[in-house]
């Protein structure tokens, strides 16, 4: 399952940066997901739940910050929100778009506690 492993990877990062900085618990996670990369949120969610039982972060809060899509048009120069990959430009309904926001995935932020 896509999610179990991303879940896993954050949980990597997390538990390595609070080793990093000694601390005994995490206590918030703070993530960053683009409404582009792919991701279901309430899997992610559910899967974090499950990896960080083992981890230092297991009664750790999750919030995740979700990042709107952005499309730029190289036609014209326009930029605007996108819900898709695959969308016609606004404007002058290109359809060679670049993604310019939207497929972040990453961890923004933890709090730990230390002893
Ligand atoms: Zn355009």
């Amino acid at each position: 399952m896509h999610e179990m492993a991303i879940a896993m990877n954050i949980l990597d990062i997390v538990e390595r940066t609070a080793q990093e900085n000694r601390a005994a618990a995490v206590k918030d996670i703070f993530l960053e997901v683009g409404a582009l990369a792919g991701v279901m949120i309430p899997a992610l969610e559910f899967n974090l739940d499950i990896a960080k039982r083992n981890t230092r972060a297991w009664e750790a809060g999750i919030h995740i910050q979700q990042i709107e899509g952005r499309g730029r048009c190289p036609a014209c120069g326009e930029t605007f929100p996108m819900d898709f990959y695959i969308e016609p430009c606004p404007r002058c309904e290109g359809s060679f778009l670049s993604m310019v926001a939207g497929n972040e995935l990453r961890v923004r932020e933890i709090e730990v506690e230390r002893n």
